[in-house]
Parts: structure tokens; C-alpha cells; sequence
């Protein structure tokens, strides 16, 4: 036995959009099995999750990762906000997800989900002159050149630690504004994939820390002529991956343009900054599914096509949505 650092991550009750918060618990290790890690708890009057007066807030183990910033045995745990009774917190979306990810088990349904996210030194994305704007759009995705690209070497070590740490991230690239870049996690299955984009989400913030950089995942960080930021939420069952899946694929596209609305409530605030019908994406107030369409809500890749089977990709999530609420909205439209 010795002792390890446990950093306990949460989700906090920022509104529109909800925050990670973290904190250190020293406890006896290694840590091989869940049931080894204590609940803890923390000041929810300090998080907007309780009022002063009953302010004490469960922390709830569900997932741990090895920590790849401290090493050793050190792990990452993430966590879900419950009451000191037991019962879910509001700002808990995590135990919703477990519920239908429960309930449509048997359609054993993949999720990838396209993080895009942009570095800001100060009041500028990471790259800018100080105060004004690049070059115009066009040479910057997956660019190469201390010219085209900024915030390489924190991109880099972001990577190597969400592999260090076991998460499934399956790809980087510099987007199409300077400054900005995507990284992709799955595919997975809806608990694993929402818990590991939080922790990956970490991460990214925690590296950029220590260069004086952060990375904010507001879907439109700098107004006008630039990209906005989405989430591009790639998902499959087990129907659209076998032989025959295209029609199944159809189907879900209809189910989920008749959920417009509903989907759109929980794809993340600021979004309609994002979906203008510009800049690769369909407007917030129409949906439209196609093939190969960067233009569409939903588009179906060209491979999908070719083979008759594979998978669909929402594009209307906003960078900043929660993606346990967009896993268990997917779910319950497409599925059931
Ligand atoms: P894009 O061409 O839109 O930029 P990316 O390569 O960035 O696509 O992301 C595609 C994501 O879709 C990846 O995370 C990949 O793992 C995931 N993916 C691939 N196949 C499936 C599938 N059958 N179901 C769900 N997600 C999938
Ligand atoms: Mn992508
Ligand atoms: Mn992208
Ligand atoms: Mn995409």
C-alpha cells in the first residue's frame, strides 16, 4: 500500500453551460477496482449546486482513469453529483444516460464524437495578432508551418496523455479558423464515450494550463467571417452496421427530423451563433439529412453509401453541449 493522489472530477451547475471542477483526495492505492474509491463530497454553494444553508454535495465514483499529468498510480476519477441522501443532483445528466443506455442496450449503439475546441492567449485565440485578425480563412485546416497552425505542442501532449490514460481518442486536426482544432473519442458506447470526452475535456484544459493558454469550447468565440465550433456527434446501432443497415440509417434521419426542436434544446447554448446556414452548417431553424452534405443537420459519409451500411453524423451539436444529455437524446429518438 502507498499512497496516491485521486483527483475526484465533477460537472458544476454553471448555466447555460456547465463547468468541470476537481479537487485532490490522497487516498491508499494502487486502485484497481471501482469499489476501492470512497464518495466524497464538496461545497456545493461554491459549484451552483446548494444554497449556503445545505451546502454539502455527494461526489459519486463512476469511471478512473490512470492520471497521465502525475503519473505513477496516480488516476483521474470521474464523478457524479448527488445529494448527501443519495438521490441524483439536477445538474447530475449522467444518471439519465445510464437509465436509457440500459434500456436500449440490445441495439448496441456507437458513438464518435468530433471535439472541436479553440486556444485563447488573453482577449486572442491563440495566434492572432494582439488586438486584430489573421489572414482570411483558407490555409489553416490540417495546415502545416508556425505560419498556418498554433498551439501544435499543446495538441501533441493533449493527445499523448488522453492515450497514456486509456481513453479511446481516435484523431487530432487543426480546424478551419487559426487557433482552432478538433480532437475525436469513440467510437464507443454512450456511457463510456460521454464519460471519457469529460475527462479528455480535462485534460485539455489542464495542459493548456501550463502554458498560460485556455481552450474554450463556445461554439462561436469570435463573431463574423470564422468557423464557430461544433461537436459533430457520429452514431451507429448495430442494425445500421450490417448488411442492410442504409434503410435503418434513413429511418433514424426521419425520426430525428421530426425531433428537431428537441434536439436542438439540448445541443448546447449559443448554438444558434453557430448554425446559420454558413460556414458548413445548416441553419438552427430547418433540418435536412444527405449524403456526403457538409451543408445538412445530419449527414451520411460517402462511405456509409458505397457499402450500403455504417453510421450517420449529427452536426448540429454545439462544442459546448453536455454529451450525456446528447447520447440519451440520440437514444431515446432513434432507438425507440
Ligand atoms: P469528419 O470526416 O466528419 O471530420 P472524423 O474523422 O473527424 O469525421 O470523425 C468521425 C468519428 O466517427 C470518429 O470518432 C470515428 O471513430 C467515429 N466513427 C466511425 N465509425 C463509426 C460508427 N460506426 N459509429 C459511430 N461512430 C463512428
Ligand atoms: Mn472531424
Ligand atoms: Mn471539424
Ligand atoms: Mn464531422
Amino acid at each position: 500500500m502507498a499512497k496516491i493522489k485521486a483527483e475526484y472530477i465533477w460537472i458544476d451547475g454553471n448555466k447555460p453551460t456547465a463547468k468541470l471542477r476537481s479537487k485532490t483526495k490522497i487516498i491508499d492505492g494502487p486502485v484497481t477496482e471501482l469499489s476501492q474509491l470512497p464518495d466524497w463530497g464538496f461545497d456545493g454553494s461554491s459549484t451552483l449546486q446548494a444554497e449556503g444553508h445545505d451546502s454539502d454535495r455527494a461526489m459519486l465514483p463512476v469511471a478512473f482513469v490512470p492520471d497521465p499529468i502525475r503519473g505513477g498510480d496516480h488516476i483521474l476519477v470521474m464523478t457524479e453529483v448527488r445529494y448527501p441522501d443519495g438521490n441524483v443532483h439536477e445538474t447530475n445528466k449522467r444518471a439519465h444516460l445510464a437509465a436509457v443506455a440500459k434500456d436500449f442496450a440490445a441495439s448496441e449503439a456507437w458513438f464518435g464524437i468530433e471535439q472541436e475546441y479553440t486556444f485563447f492567449r488573453g482577449r486572442s485565440p491563440l495566434g492572432w495578432p494582439e488586438g486584430g485578425y489573421p489572414a482570411p480563412q483558407g490555409p489553416f485546416y490540417c495546415g502545416v508551418g508556425a505560419d498556418e497552425v498554433f498551439g501544435r505542442d499543446i495538441v501533441e501532449k493533449h493527445m499523448d496523455a488522453c492515450l497514456q490514460a486509456g481513453l479511446g481518442i481516435s484523431g487530432i486536426n487543426a480546424e478551419v479558423m487559426p487557433g482552432q482544432w478538433e480532437f475525436q473519442v469513440g467510437p464507443l458506447g454512450p456511457l463510456e464515450v460521454a464519460d471519457q470526452l469529460w475527462i479528455a475535456r480535462w485534460l485539455l484544459y489542464r495542459i493548456a494550463e501550463d502554458f498560460g493558454v485556455n481552450a474554450t469550447i463556445h461554439p462561436k468565440p469570435v463573431k463574423g467571417d470564422w468557423n464557430g465550433a461544433g461537436a459533430h456527434t457520429n452514431f451507429s446501432t448495430k442494425g445500421m452496421r450490417e448488411d442492410g443497415g442504409f434503410a435503418i440509417i434513413e429511418e433514424a434521419c426521419k425520426k430525428l427530423g421530426k425531433k428537431h426542436e428537441e434536439h436542438i434544446a439540448v445541443y448546447g447554448a449559443d448554438n444558434a451563433q453557430r448554425l446559420t446556414g454558413l460556414h458548413e452548417t445548416c441553419s438552427i431553424h430547418n433540418f435536412r439529412y444527405g449524403v456526403s452534405d457538409r451543408g445538412a443537420s445530419i449527414r451520411i459519409p460517402l462511405p456509409t453509401v458505397k457499402k450500403g451500411k455504417g453510421y450517420l453524423e449529427d452536426r448540429r451539436p454545439a462544442a459546448n453541449m453536455d454529451p450525456y444529455e446528447v447520447c440519451a437524446i440520440l437514444l431515446e429518438t432513434v432507438c425507440s
